[in-house]
């Protein structure tokens, strides 16, 4: 149950805490900006709720029969809306994210946020910490792909999302990435997830490789109780059978997802099929299924790329995707971010 508390009151309220206590409920505060919550764990009596209705501090009690509360849709009927600079995720617009898998060298970065950009693309991705199953596999530019990606993205205007590997690394991805992705072998690091909960930037929160959707929420669950509002969920596949593709990119998921959470839903389908071939067919059929934006891995050289050029576009097939995705959204009269009209695409 969520018990909603009025604005100002960013560090609770002892009345309400009072009367938890000496009713025995268990409870968690959550300092979300603007909409304070106690989430109540212990069962609740209709007579305890109607004393908590009667107090002037409290907006709202909200009984909510599943495992995660703040994430659940029950709880906030709108859909969050995401700002990151004077971008929004999870808002009208879906969004495109897009970038190298590894930050290589600045001249690769440079060379393919420029064609991103050109192509209006707001947010670059690329990873400068990156998890490698092997550890023999490059493992990334570190603090120096950081600097690449701040120093590029200002170039061209755009929105930085890069993985935080580790809570130890926080404080420097910090200082230079607006979004932070935590990858899906961290899903389930929860003491991580409860440490981002405290910072005041988007986490782009990828779902586990078996992740149930219920353990994806309430990992969401764990950043949003320590007061982080601001959570993305990115669906990128999930492990199956299946060995023709990578993994099995679960866009029911994002269906339910979108009814079950008030939260925004990205798909990447980079990682979810593992083959460049699949990425522009999965795009539409997620936009289709009411995904609020895609994650696309990019490279001006895939063939050659450090990591994950299998599953990367090059520049010819970014453009065809675009092609693809403006012929949905006029359909849909949904479009990108960005005007895809105005951007240099070929006519139908
Ligand atoms: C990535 O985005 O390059 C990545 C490693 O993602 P995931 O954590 O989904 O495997
Ligand atoms: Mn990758």
């Amino acid at each position: 149950m969520l018990v909603e508390l009025k604005n100002h009151l960013a560090e609770g309220c002892p009345t309400v805490e009072d009367f938890f206590k000496s009713e025995g409920l268990v409870y968690h505060f959550a300092p979300i900006e603007n909409h304070p919550v106690y989430v109540v764990v212990s069962y609740i009596t209709d007579t305890q709720i109607a004393y908590l209705q009667t107090l002037n501090t409290v907006v709202k009690v909200t009984q909510i029969a599943t495992s995660y509360q703040l994430a659940s849709r029950k709880w906030k009927t709108s859909s969050t809306v995401i700002k990151t600079g004077s971008l929004e995720i999870g808002g009208k617009y879906p969004n495109l994210i897009a970038g190298p898998c590894a930050v290589e060298s600045e001249q690769q970065l440079y060379e393919i946020a420029h064609f991103l950009s050109k192509k209006g693309v707001k947010f670059l991705r690329g990873g400068a910490y990156k998890p490698r199953t092997s550890p023999y596999s490059f493992q990334g530019l570190k603090k120096s792909g950081l600097q690449l990606l701040r120093k590029v993205a200002n170039e061209f205007d755009m929105q930085v999302v890069t993985e935080v590997l580790d809570y130890s690394l926080l404080d420097e991805v910090m200082q230079y990435a607006d979004v932070l992705q935590v990858g899906t072998r961290n899903m389930h690091n929860y003491q991580f997830l409860k440490g981002l909960g405290k910072v005041d930037k988007p986490v782009l929160l990828k779902r586990g490789m078996s992740a149930t959707i219920e353990e994806w929420l309430l990992a969401a669950e764990h950043i949003l109780l320590g007061g982080n509002e601001k959570v993305i969920l990115c669906e990128r596949g999930i492990r199956t059978f299946e060995t023709a593709t990578r993994n099995t990119l679960d866009l029911s998921a994002v269906a339910l997802v979108k009814e079950l959470s008030h939260l925004p839903v990205i798909v990447d389908p980079s990682q979810g099929t593992g083959l460049a071939k699949l990425i522009a067919p999965m795009s539409i059929a997620a936009i289709a299924a009411g995904a609020d934006g895609l994650m696309i891995e990019t490279h001006n050289d895939p063939d050659n790329a450090l990591s994950d050029g299998h599953q990367s576009l090059n520049f010819n097939q970014f453009e065809e995707l675009l092609h693809s995705l403006r012929k949905i959204s006029l359909l849909d009269n949904r479009p990108f971010d960005f005007d895809l009209q105005a951007v240099n695409l070929r006519p139908n």
